[in-house]
């Protein structure tokens, strides 16, 4: 299969006004704290400030993507650029890459990334022909990177100054390599930022150059309020102008980047229409996962008729279907729930037991095993009331507010009589 690797609008400039690009905002978390950055908004490195996009699971952002091919046929590159990092929340990544490249083999793929931790995925990316990676290094210096960098978060240890500078730069600079390794196209993204790294710029250029990068893009940095940097004042033009020759002794450059937002569409520089906007929205509101192979719905219940268990103490789940005909719950079995303890391990095996269900209606569970089981297509309900009444709830897709109300005042624990096994 060939992929037509010209027509991505924002790595050639010839293609930019006939073919159009779509970013699908599946990356909600970050792993880095750029002090440019406020984290109310998309990731400031590749997408536009201030602009805050919709999070879309990966099944969402194919069905998305399906609409949007519609009102955009000339759409040639799905790309992922946040709203946080693609690879602060690689599942979700991989899988809308996967699911993307499954349904249109001709498509162009593009991820924008800080670069932490992309590593362990090339080798997975370069299977999927993703084809252009962007990776935002502002220094090569830690000690100019400490100034720009808060923190770090590496393989679950949070880094500071230097070592975090460090840490982040190796991590990029091997990613770079192993990329150009895998042939894939690489954008270094570098924000100038006055007084930081403005006169750091060409040594960035010249050391990214020298590992194989194909492109360079010079960005101005954005003042945004409530970051560590607000008082700094924007790149005049005529400096970025400046590096943009100074740099180009090294590197093409990109001039054209119009730092879309994390769910833009359509050609650069074009704003997001509003049918397309409806449709992103409408997205959001469907599964997570598509429930076709997931029939059932679970309960956590001591006596089998009221939602009165915390998904920490629950020893069995009560499975129902649902008769569309009586519109009524019909119960199939009971299911041993795994043991206790074993944190993550525990929801996993959860997850496991009960992969034929859509829905997991409890008393009460904290935020962990919930984001585990969602991520596997369990969603966690936390009720107070009947079960009959909640999985009508689930089935039909009925308000249930009515059923949250009660326990959603509980803090979770506050309520668990539990037997010391926790939620994790
Ligand atoms: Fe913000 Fe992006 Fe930096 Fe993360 S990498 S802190 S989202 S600018
Ligand atoms: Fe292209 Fe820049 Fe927009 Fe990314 S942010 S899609 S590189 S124009």
């Amino acid at each position: 299969m060939t992929i037509a690797i010209e027509k991505h609008p924002c790595f050639n400039d010839s293609s930019r006004h006939s073919f159009g690009r779509i970013h699908l905002p599946v990356a909600p978390k970050c792993n880095i704290q750029c002090n440019y950055c406020n984290r109310k908004f998309d990731c400031m490195n590749e997408n536009r400030p201030g602009v805050t996009s919709k999070v879309l699971s990966p099944h969402q952002a194919l069905h998305y993507l399906q609409k949007a091919m519609d009102l955009s046929p000339n759409i040639s590159v799905v790309g992922i650029a946040g709203p946080g990092d693609p690879f602060a929340n690689p599942e979700e990544t991989m899988e809308t890459l996967r699911l993307v490249r499954e349904h249109y083999p001709h498509m162009l793929l593009c991820v924008a990334t800080n670069g932490l931790n992309v590593l362990p995925h090339i080798d997975e990316l370069a299977e999927l022909q993703v084809s252009h990676v962007t990776i935002t290094i502002n220094a090569v210096d830690p000690e100019i990177g400490s100034e720009i960098y808060a923190w770090v978060q590496y393989r679950k240890k949070l880094y500071r100054d230097t070592n975090a500078a460090d840490i982040l730069l190796d991590n990029q600079l091997e990613a770079l390599r192993k990329l150009k390794e895998k042939d894939v196209t690489v954008k270094v993204n570098c924000i100038i930022i006055p007084g930081i790294n403005d006169r750091h710029v060409e040594e960035v250029a010249r050391t990214v150059s020298e590992l194989g990068a194909d492109i360079l893009n010079c960005l101005p940095y954005y003042n945004t309020t409530e970051t560590v940097f607000e008082n700094i004042p924007e790149p005049h033009p005529e400096l970025v102008a400046a590096i943009q020759r100074e740099t180009a002794k090294h590197l093409p450059q990109m001039k054209h980047c119009a730092r879309c937002r994390a769910d833009a569409i359509g050609i650069i520089g074009q704003e997001n229409s509003d049918e397309i906007m409806k449709e992103l929205t409408e997205a959001a509101k469907l599964p997570m996962r598509p429930s076709e192979n997931r029939p059932f719905v679970a309960a956590a219940s001591m006596e089998g008729v009221l939602i009165n268990q915390h998904l920490g103490e629950a020893d069995r789940f009560l499975v129902y279907a649902f008769d569309e005909q009586k519109q009524a719950p019909v119960f199939i079995e009971s299911r041993s729930a795994p043991p206790a303890g074993g944190g993550t391990r525990r929801w996993e095996a959860v997850a496991s037991v009960l992969g034929d269900c859509r829905a997991l209606l409890v008393n009460g569970a904290g935020d962990s095993p919930k984001n585990v089981l969602k991520n596997t297509g369990l969603e966690v309900y936390t009720l107070d009331g009947v079960i009959e009444e909640g999985v009508k709830g689930v089935f039909s897709g009925k308000d249930m507010s009515h059923l949250m109300r009660i326990s959603q005042m509980h803090a979770c624990k506050t309520s668990c009589s539990g037997t010391g096994g926790g939620c994790g």
